[in-house]
């Protein structure tokens, strides 16, 4: 028997949330972003759920050249484009699509090789300032990029900074208009924010990855709760110990929780190497065979202390829901000053994954 604590891929629910999403972008295509092992969750686990998908985006090689050999035809999109000059031969290869956000890798395209051209996304700068050309500069590369041979279709792509706000797309959706006054181009802007709360950004390509696996992109999870979608991941692990209290004691590393009075608390097989945040105070939401409690103490390497005021019937191997259905990855994400996006990324390699 292994340790109890084990992550679970809902597919189900994968399969659905992209269905919602759908239903929200009616008219766009889909690239489901599945960069970061699918936001953790496992490319390999994800792929038959997610396709239908149109296309997928993700940033490294390996990930793409996967997708490849699961048998995956339609579009694979290279987030962050490609890396060296020399990796163009693997984007010819395997038929990648990339973004393009840098002067030496125009260059670099109109130096290569290929067998065919590359379709290529036009990485503008909105206002994020990580990736891309700056707005200005849009009509200029567009036409030189327009006549290399090695270059196919090309769609203009931005990511928001701020997609989350009620205000948050109003600038870059208007310096990006004024970039690309006079042209007729594919556009593909919306990321998870955007395809939920800016419709008028979706055009003809969307991008969401959060949504998919039903977490908030605001990091509230109120925020999506009418929209049907629903929690891909569930981490859950038992109680393997129970520590009666006297009023005073303090518990784990520091004492950094001391009883108020005479209490139970269980110890769950769990702690900030399997991906549990370590900054999760005491007071952080967790379930124990399916009743709300909270977290007391310091997180440590291997376990989490719990209280079980609330759960008199617990025992030692009763259920522990860290996150899921019943505890919401952004609660405990909030909690520990973080997002859901960090958490699903940091599940440890010494998580086994199953699938629902
Ligand atoms: C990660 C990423 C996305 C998806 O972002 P979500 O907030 O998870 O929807 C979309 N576009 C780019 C360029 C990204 O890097």
């Amino acid at each position: 028997m292994s340790r109890p604590i084990i992550a679970t891929v809902n597919q189900q629910a994968l399969e659905q949330n992209l269905a919602i999403i759908r239903k929200k972008a009616p008219d766009a295509n889909i690239w489901t972003v599945v960069k970061a092992n699918a936001y953790g969750h496992g490319i390999s686990r994800c792929y038959q759920a997610l396709s239908s998908a149109d296309g997928f985006a993700l940033l490294n090689y390996e990930e793409a050249i996967l997708l490849r050999e699961q048998g995956w035809q339609k579009p694979v999109l290279l987030l962050e484009g490609f890396f060296k000059a020399e990796d163009l031969v693997l984007l010819d290869r395997y038929r990648l699509t990339t973004s393009v956000h840098s002067e030496w890798q125009i260059e670099a395209l109109a130096n290569a090789r290929l067998s065919a051209p590359l379709n290529i996304y036009v990485k503008i700068n909105s206002g994020m300032n990580r990736l891309g050309f700056r707005p200005e500069q849009l009509k200029d590369v567009w036409r030189r990029l327009a006549a290399l041979p090695n270059v196919g279709e090309m769609t203009l792509m931005t990511h928001f900074a701020r997609g989350e706000e009620p205000d948050g797309v109003t600038e870059p959706v208007a310096l990006l208009d004024a970039a690309a006054e006079g042209m007729a181009l594919p556009r593909c802007f919306a990321n998870s924010a955007a395809t939920l709360w800016h419709p008028h950004t979706h055009h003809q390509w969307v991008r969401p990855g959060i949504i998919l696996y039903g977490a908030s992109p605001s990091g509230h999870w109120q925020d999506i709760a009418d929209t049907g979608l629903q929690p891909v991941m569930q981490l859950h692990s038992e109680i393997i110990g129970i520590q009666q209290l006297q009023q005073g004691e303090g518990v784990g590393y520091g004492y950094r929780y001391h009883a108020g009075s005479a209490q139970r608390i269980g110890v769950v097989a769990c702690g900030y190497a399997d991906g549990y945040p370590r900054h999760a105070p005491t007071g952080t939401p967790v379930a124990v065979d399916g009743i709300l409690t909270r977290t007391v103490g310091r997180v440590s390497m291997d376990m989490i202390m719990v209280d079980l005021t609330p759960c008199p019937e617990a025992h030692i191997g009763s259920k522990v829901e860290l996150w899921g259905e019943q505890v919401h990855i952004d609660d405990v994400a909030a909690a520990s000053d973080t997002v859901g996006y960090e958490l699903m990324c940091a599940v440890a390699p010494r998580v086994p994954f199953r699938i629902l």
